[in-house]
């Protein structure tokens, strides 16, 4: 090839872009669980491509191969789409990552774009490392960001040991999320954006993200937002001024279990005070093209694939592990053994008011079940039973149906003490800033029907009546944990 105008491939990929981005707008315009569905996945796609397959097919390959030299060098020079090798773009991701950014912007009149990676924390890091850079000109001072304490065990770690602790990056804690002033009062000319958790794991904290979104955008910066506890089908915090949205895919979106899965999600242009103007005109594709092409914390097509697969029915289990987790709570509230219950969707909980101002089952207004907006509050909840560390162990090790295990979005319903497990790591400080005490137990509440959730709990919390349950696992048998006899004795 001698001039890249003379390119015979570019004329036909700017004609299959139209094609695309007119397939898409198509797609915006349907409701959320249509898109969820087919995504950006065609019929004449696969009529044309696919070998008519109506699911999106996998593609395991690590490389794609190019026809000719004018192709190979528009192509890895990203002038025409394509995926090249599966590190920097793969078809199955693809259409992953298409289906993301429109559940995410759903109800937006504004462009998305999103980046699917290997898992939720490599999301994180992907989303907030291009700010914690030293841009030519920039004042040299230490940088900081301003972030609520209540995040995610993972979260707290990466922030405090990977950012803090490795980079002398300063993690500006904010303690009362819903005081705005504390928020303002964290930021300063080397803040490079605000951070939070929406609802928050395990403790559901929330704040109004529209005043915190124009606080950050007051100051230049971007606000970024993990939203995994509630996924796109109950809250889209892009549609209230957020910058980026983080989800660990791996959660509620994958909810079958099958594999670990992160991904960014961002609106175009976004607010930022680094001199990056390809960064901020696009931040998914800018993650995609470079710093995720040299980092490498891209997402398997398989995982890819699966995930894709349990996002269809997002909407419709939302609404059910809501309803059951409201159900479950209204239980465990009149238990005599239960200190208090924490659950966005009981009235007495004390951000009741504020998180009905943003969590709601998307398109209700159009389902003939509801016919209106109705308020879900998803499926995390967290109870304190009314005795020390040691009893709560018990009462946890008596649970026979609901998992002992650190998940969240199952379809199977699970329980973790987090003192002892997700938010062991940070220490008795960091747990009393997150507000985690020792007898607290977190259930995420999956498909099962309530009545059986109940009865699981009721029975192990029936130990702190001196009625002993014990669960004993026999050492070696062939049949492993399904021949455990359970073995009661006063
Ligand atoms: C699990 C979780 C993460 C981390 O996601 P992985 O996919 O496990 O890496 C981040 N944020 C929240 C709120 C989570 O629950």
């Amino acid at each position: 090839m001698t001039n890249p105008g003379t390119n015979p491939y570019l004329e036909a990929a700017k004609r299959a872009s139209l094609w695309h981005a007119e397939y898409r707008r198509k797609m915006k315009s349907c409701r959320f669980d249509t898109i969820a569905v087919h995504g950006i996945y065609s019929m004449q796609e696969a009529l044309d491509f696919n070998q008519g397959s109506i699911i999106e097919p996998i593609y395991m390959s690590t490389s794609q191969g190019y026809r000719d030299a004018d192709e190979m060098e528009a192509a890895l020079g990203y002038r025409i789409p394509t995926w090249c090798y599966s590190r920097i773009a793969n078809p199955s991701i693809y259409y992953l990552e298409g289906v993301l950014s429109l559940l995410e912007g759903f109800g937006g009149d504004f462009e998305t774009s999103c980046i699917a990676t290997s898992s939720g924390m490599a999301a994180i890091q992907s989303a907030i490392d291009p700010f914690l850079v030293t841009f030519h000109g920039q004042s040299d001072k230490p940088m900081n960001f301003v972030a609520s304490a209540q995040v995610y065990g993972g979260t707290y770690q990466q922030f405090m040991m990977r950012k803090q602790y490795d980079r002398n990056i300063e993690w500006r804690k904010v303690i009362n999320t819903t005081d705005l002033q504390e928020w303002e009062s964290r930021i300063d000319e080397n803040t490079r954006f605000l951070y939070g958790e929406l609802p928050s794991n395990p403790c559901l904290g929330f704040f109004d993200i529209k005043a915190v979104a124009d606080l950050a955008h007051k100051y230049n910066i971007p606000l970024i937002i993990d939203s995994t506890v509630a996924t796109p089908a109950l809250l889209r915090p892009l549609l209230y001024g957020a910058d980026i949205v983080v989800q660990s895919v791996t959660k509620s979106l994958f909810s079958s279990g099958f594999g670990i899965c992160g991904a960014v999600i961002a609106r175009k242009n976004i607010t930022s005070n680094i001199d990056n103007p390809e960064m901020k005109a696009d931040f998914a594709q800018y993650l995609k093209l470079l710093p995720n092409r040299d980092n490498g914390p891209n997402v398997s097509p398989m995982n890819a694939i699966l995930a894709l697969n349990d996002i269809r029915t997002l909407r419709s289990r939302m609404d059910l592990f809501s309803r059951s987790t409201t159900t479950v709570a209204k239980f465990l509230e009149k238990h005599p053994q239960v200190e208090c219950v924490d659950y966005l969707g009981m009235e007495s909980h004390s951000l009741h008011e504020l998180a009905s101002r943003y969590m709601f089952l998307v398109d209700s207004e159009f389902d003939e079940l509801y016919g209106r907006k109705v308020n879900r509050y998803g499926h995390l909840m967290s109870f304190q039973i009314k005795g020390d560390a040691k009893k709560t162990r018990e009462v946890f090790d008596a649970l026979t149906m609901i998992w002992r295990a650190t998940d969240l979005g199952r379809i199977k319903s699970v329980a973790t003490i987090p003192a002892i497990s997700t938010h062991s790591q940070q220490g008795e400080e960091g747990r009393k800033l997150a507000g985690i005490p020792d007898n607290l137990i977190r259930l995420c509440i999956g498909g099962e029907h309530p009545d059986d959730i109940i009865k699981d709990l009721d029975q192990a919390l029936s130990v702190l009546d001196g009625l002993k349950i014990h669960v004993t696992f026999p050492e070696f048998s062939a049949g492993g944990a399904s021949s455990a006899r359970i073995k009661k004795e006063e």
